[in-house]
């Protein structure tokens, strides 16, 4: 059992944050008290919370956590060559061990900015899920797949299963509600211009099989979108729902370029858009609509996209940049309020990865997926509003310490389930040779 006790305690996006509370944490995982009363606990940890804050842990609704490896490599070019010249022949050098390792340095960043479930598609996605496993994180875990090595078919197994195929395969085998689901396995398309239609019809017959979610980037660019429509007369919005990918929980990362018909659908389907806003605007995609797709009924998650389009996996940046970005963009400072970011990155994080009865607020009988937040530092003083100081004036960097299912994974610049010296190391030894030797 752990006490916080006398802590401001932020229970949820659309909550007032409470002062001087307790929150006790049951030997269970789960938030067994939550109020201004001390509650009995003999035996508990007890942890002040002198100037110090408890808040919902974050979720990351569309990373591609390898991808860390390539933060700051090939900047600066037009998205084509950026992918061809650089992320391509690189990613296709490397190794379930590499992708182990690369994905170990995102965990730590991760965890270390008060993010405690991630939603992540990459490829050899297996050795990602077993590193997620080790760290006690919660993960939504996606292998993308592609046409690119089997055009004309496609299978999950026997001689006309690519890689790609056999690793989803194995990723569901394996991870699909590991730990009592903690790992959660999703089917993906990695996006309309990169498959066909027996890709989608099999992906789409899988997810009704074993009831997964989907998760596909959508309509990111308007190249993209303009020439799904020009392929097949419709947007990819519509050609998924058509092809019943939508049916099917559907986490569509982007949605930049998408319609009010298409808002529709989403909306019609409970699909979920993860907004990328950093990834977004460094690529140059544009500014999604969420306004829009909010007022529409979709669910609107946020997520930082991978570290090479990004280039880190601070939640927060993102919470900040959702919340004023569209107010400029339409010239209204009233679009997007505090309550709203917040409630992107908690709430509606949990409801796109199916788990919005177990976590996104903190209340008694939800896992106790947590961030200590410090609040002795300049930039977050005075507290007018703490959710403000959340939204506008924090950084990752003033998590001190992250939980999920109440189990202490982070506590200022330790890590209890991650050697990150040793993947340094290895990442030196081992990636960089491999990728670029
Ligand atoms: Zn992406």
């Amino acid at each position: 059992m752990i006490l916080f006790e006398k802590i401001t305690i932020l229970p949820s996006a659309y909550e007032s944050a409470i002062e001087d509370a307790y929150l006790l944490v049951g030997d269970d995982g789960k938030i067994a008290y939550l109020g201004t009363e001390k509650p009995e606990c003999e035996g508990a940890e007890v942890v002040s919370g002198r100037r110090r804050a408890l808040i919902p842990g974050l979720i990351n609704a569309h990373t591609h956590l390898p991808m860390t490896v390539f933060r700051g490599y090939g900047e600066g070019c037009e998205l084509h060559e950026w992918l061809n010249r650089y992320i391509f022949p690189a990613e296709a050098k490397m190794d379930r061990k590499t992708v182990g390792i690369c994905t170990d340095i995102a965990l730590a960043e991760v965890l270390a900015s008060g993010t405690t479930s991630v939603t992540d598609m990459y490829n050899i996605e297996p050795a990602v899920a077993e590193r997620v496993a080790e760290s006690g994180i919660k993960g939504n875990l996606c292998r993308a797949l592609t046409s690119f090595a089997s055009p004309d078919g496609f299978e999950w197994s026997g001689e006309r299963a690519d890689d790609a195929a056999l690793e989803a395969a194995e990723l569901y085998e394996r991870f699909h509600g590991y730990d009592n689901g903690r790992i959660k396995v999703d089917a993906a398309i990695h996006a309309e211009y990169t498959s066909g239609p027996y890709l989608w019809q099999k992906v789409e017959a899988f997810a009704a099989e074993h009831g997964l979610g989907v998760h596909l980037h959508l309509s990111e660019t308007k190249s993209e979108h303009e020439e799904c429509i020009g392929r097949w007369g419709m947007t990819p919005a519509a050609l998924f729902e058509k092809y019943g990918v939508l049916d099917h929980k559907a986490n569509c990362a982007h949605c930049v370029w998408t319609t009010p018909e298409d808002h529709a659908i989403l909306a019609r389907h409970g699909a979920t858009a993860v907004h990328n806003p950093v990834s977004n605007l460094k690529l140059a995609s544009g500014f999604a609509p969420i306004v829009e797709m909010e007022k529409a009924g979709v669910n609107v998650a946020l997520g930082t996209d991978g570290v090479s389009s990004n280039n880190s996996h601070d939640m927060f940046e993102e919470i900040k940049l959702a919340a004023i970005m569209h107010k400029a963009v339409a010239l209204d400072p009233t679009l997007v309020p505090v309550e709203t970011a917040f409630a992107m990155a908690t709430l509606n994080g949990a409801k796109a990865q199916g788990r919005e009865n177990e976590c996104g607020r903190l209340a008694v009988g939800f896992d106790a997926d947590m961030a200590l937040i410090d609040l002795d530092s300049p930039h977050l003083y005075p507290i007018h509003s703490l959710l403000s100081n959340l939204v506008f004036a924090a950084r990752g960097s003033d998590v001190e310490r992250t939980y999920v299912r109440g189990r202490e994974l982070y506590r200022r610049g330790e890590w209890r389930t991650l050697d990150v010296e040793r993947a340094r190391y290895d990442m030196e030894h081992y990636v960089f040779p491999k990728i670029w030797g």
